[in-house]
């Protein structure tokens, strides 16, 4: 079958005996060596760090020749093309030269993605897009589709194509991912909103962040679809100078014109599309809280697209179980609830966090950690009206206690978990919740999210011994 994605025109599509440079040696770096032996290229990889032992073992198992804890430059200018990983920023020297002597440099994804021809469902944002992506996932799964999960999630697209063959994907694409996209064609793309995050890699200029969300609608034709949030001003007001021929499936929580979902006055939650029509009662959505509705919203457009049984698409939205540190209960302990949102990573996700609790002056939010140019006024009102004490945990608090003071009824400053979790057990009365929901990435004190969303469960996990 012809690949809807390839170009078969396109001379990197002769890629016997071309070389291929893959930098990074994490899952996506790794899976792209993998495809591009498969495929008959030349392939070196090289991490300027340790490459985990697991995947060690994956490149020698295939003799693919790899260094690690640094970069041999002579074996890398050479490369035909070079596939990087999201994490290396496009500023580092060695990007720069490549792209000085015109080396290609392309997304894992991008090359993953010419070399199959199974139907993409790609997913980006600025928050949501994991619950979103795992909900598609599971919906598909649950309708018997043989479905891949790839992306930020789950294994890497490219290893998936060299060693699986899935009939759809479902990606999950951060900013950076899209960065080095260029031919790559999403056929569903969903965009589900857009406010200020990772401004320390786009020159604290917004504009740069936008334009590399919108490349989700890069190459997408009559025939592909582009799901969105038509109440996000920024989309909206930026959806006319990215010129997409892509069918247009907005959704929102009340009804526009145009939109393709929306809840009506009965609390049911309507997919109108010329392909399906569906509906389910919002309550009986697993997922709860108002950033939920849209992220059902925008899976159950997708599912109508892909002709999903109605009843499959009603079970599986009714009984997805969520995914870990997003909101996720964490214990209650002597009438205390105590919730893990570790995933907000910036003060947009905690807005929506903050959203979901009780309307009363009872929530003690634990906050900070690296802080990527975070204005918490967008925050403010609702911290005025339900949270009583803030923890700031980080090495930076100060930021943290100056903008809130005067605010909430404390603010207290802790410098480890521990003594967050400690303060926080000592200002809390039953009937309150506890939401650590940090607006912050977790670098300072933690290894990553997880981490910190682990030790937190586990330090609550103690509090009941
Ligand atoms: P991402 O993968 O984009 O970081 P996640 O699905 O991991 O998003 O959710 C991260 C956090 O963002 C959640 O803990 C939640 O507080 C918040 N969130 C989830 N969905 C949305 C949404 N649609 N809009 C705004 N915030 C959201």
């Amino acid at each position: 079958m012809a690949n809807e994605n390839m170009n078969p025109g396109s001379p990197e599509l002769k890629v016997k005996g071309r070389r291929l440079v893959v930098l990074g040696g994490g899952e996506s770096g790794v899976g792209a060596a993998i495809l591009g032996k498969k495929l008959g290229m030349d392939v070196f990889l090289s991490d300027m760090g340790r490459i985990s032992p697991k995947y060690v073992e994956e490149l020698a198992a295939r003799g693919i020749p790899f260094e690690q804890e640094g970069h041999t430059e002579s074996l890398i200018l050479n490369a035909d093309e070079v596939v990087k990983s999201p994490g290396i920023p496009p500023t580092a020297p060695l990007i720069r030269k490549l792209v000085e002597q015109q080396t290609p440099v392309i997304s894992e994804i991008e090359f993953g993605g010419r070399h199959t021809s199974a139907k993409m469902v790609c997913v980006t944002g600025s928050n949501g897009k994991t619950t979103t992506t795992m909900l598609i996932y599971h919906i598909l799964r649950e309708a018997g589709l043989n479905v891949g999960l790839a992306g930020n999630v789950g294994k890497s697209l490219a290893w998936q194509v060299a060693e699986s063959n899935h009939d759809v994907y479902v990606v999950e694409l951060s900013s950076f991912q899209l960065e080095n996209m260029y031919r790559f064609r999403a056929n569903i793309a969903v965009l589900l909103n857009i406010t200020p995050d990772h401004l320390d890699r786009y020159g604290f200029e917004m504009q740069n962040y936008i334009n590399a969300k919108f490349r989700i609608l890069q190459n997408q034709t009559p025939a592909d679809a582009f799901i969105f949030w038509e109440d996000d001003p920024v989309i909206t007001a930026q959806l006319h100078s990215f010129a997409t021929e892509a069918k247009l499936y907005p959704f929102a929580e009340h009804r526009h014109e145009d939109s393709a979902a929306w809840v009506d006055n009965d609390g049911k939650v309507i997919f109108n599309t010329p392909e399906e029509d569906f509906e389910i009662p919002r309550s009986e959505l697993s997922l709860h809280g108002l950033h939920n509705l849209f992220n059902s919203m925008a899976a159950g457009l997708s599912a109508c697209l892909l002709d999903i049984k109605k009843d499959s698409l009603r079970h599986a939205l009714a009984n997805f179980e969520g995914v870990e540190h997003r909101l996720e209960p964490a214990g209650e302990i002597d009438g205390v609830r105590w919730i893990n949102d570790s995933k907000a990573t910036n003060v947009n996700s905690c807005w929506y966090a903050l959203e979901s609790m009780p309307d009363s002056k009872s929530t003690i939010l634990i906050l900070g950690g690296k802080d990527k140019g975070n204005d918490y006024s967008e925050i403010l009102p609702l911290v005025e009206k339900k949270v009583k004490v803030i923890v700031a945990m980080g090495l930076h608090n100060e930021k943290i206690v100056d903008f809130f003071n005067g605010h909430v009824d404390a603010v207290l400053s802790t410098s480890s978990l521990q003594e967050a979790v400690d303060t926080c057990r000592m200002m809390a009365e039953k009937g309150d919740t506890v939401l650590l929901s940090p607006c912050c990435a977790s670098f300072d004190l933690f290894k990553s999210y997880e981490d910190r969303g682990r030790q937190f469960k586990e330090a609550v996990r103690k509090l009941a011994d």
